[in-house]
């Protein structure tokens, strides 16, 4: 895939190879966004990426762009960080079910609220998969891993209907075995002007051996092929949201036009906080401190 300005996705590539085993739903997911970026025209240097802890995080070593591999859960702060400071960088944050899930699930709650123009995407695999098969915040109960043998007691976490009921603006589900589909989801998530979430949902070959190619196979279908889904009515995005089991729905469950966090912030409504000048005198300020 190439754009105009002769820009393929592997203007994108590092000359390090991705690590994960072989047949991974990551590949697919790593190849989606290198596809939006390309398709979107974006440049290098104005693309932040940032990555949490886990199979997925490691993913910054293989991207030539601007990238920040953070602490587990700690994904968003970090890119909300770089939003506030450049807001003209296309920013872009990834992370797993247990990153964005379990450790790290306040703060995506308190990011969907604020409405940060970020696009954030959860390798959802159901499992940890770096630290060879523990049950995740997604895992479905009954699951048997390595930490819960007998079978996982809790239901588990349905980042759709949390991202809609937080007030996210652009809420989607994709597949890692759909790249085309999920090439789209994440260009349009790029190009919404807010908090874009996209559930990535993916296969873990090692440690997942109940969410297989044919399971999800078997079971996903697009909701743009349903003619009388509406993705701007809520209640009805909240209602599909909860669909899971024979058919799962894949594709733009809902989206919104709302100001974004940056749009209202008067400190960086001229131009980005990097970009001012940084002539001031703190000696005073720094005497209270000594
Ligand atoms: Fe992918 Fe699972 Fe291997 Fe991690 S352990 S690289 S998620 S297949």
């Amino acid at each position: 895939m190439t754009d105009v300005n002769g820009t393929s996705q592997h203007t994108f590539d590092t000359v390090a190879q991705p690590t994960w085993c072989p047949g991974c739903g990551n590949f697919g997911i790593h190849t989606a966004i290198k596809n939006a970026f390309t398709q979107l025209g974006l440049v290098r240097n104005e693309i932040a990426v940032v990555t949490g802890i886990g199979c997925s995080g490691n993913t910054a070593q293989w991207y030539n762009t601007n990238v920040f591999h953070s602490l587990h859960g700690r994904t968003l702060p970090v890119a909300t960080g770089i939003k506030l400071a450049n807001h003209e960088l296309t920013v872009l944050a990834e992370g797993g079910d247990g990153d964005g899930l379990g450790i790290g699930v306040g703060h995506l709650v308190h990011s969907i609220r604020r409405n940060l123009d970020i696009t954030y995407i959860i390798h959802d695999n159901r499992v940890y998969g770096l630290t060879t098969g523990q049950t995740s915040p997604t895992s479905v109960k009954g699951f048997v891993t390595k930490s819960t043998p007998t079978g996982v007691i809790e239901i588990p976490v349905n980042p759709i209907a949390l991202a809609i009921s937080s007030g996210a603006t652009y809420v989607a589900r994709g597949y890692s075995g759909d790249i085309e589909h999920l090439t789209k989801l994440i260009a349009d998530g790029i190009k919404h002007n807010g908090f874009a979430l996209i559930d990535a949902t993916q296969v873990c070959v090692s440690f997942n051996h109940a969410n297989t190619y044919s399971w999800w196979a078997e079971r996903i279908y697009r909701l743009e092929d349903d003619e009388t889904y509406d993705s701007r009515d809520k209640m009805m995005a909240f209602e599909r949201s909860q669909e899971w089991g024979e058919r799962i729905p894949t594709g733009l469950f809902y989206r919104e036009e709302r100001a974004t966090y940056e749009d209202e912030l008067p400190q960086i409504a001229d131009r980005p906080l990097v970009g001012q000048s940084m002539d001031v005198d703190i000696t005073e300020l720094m005497g209270e401190h000594v």
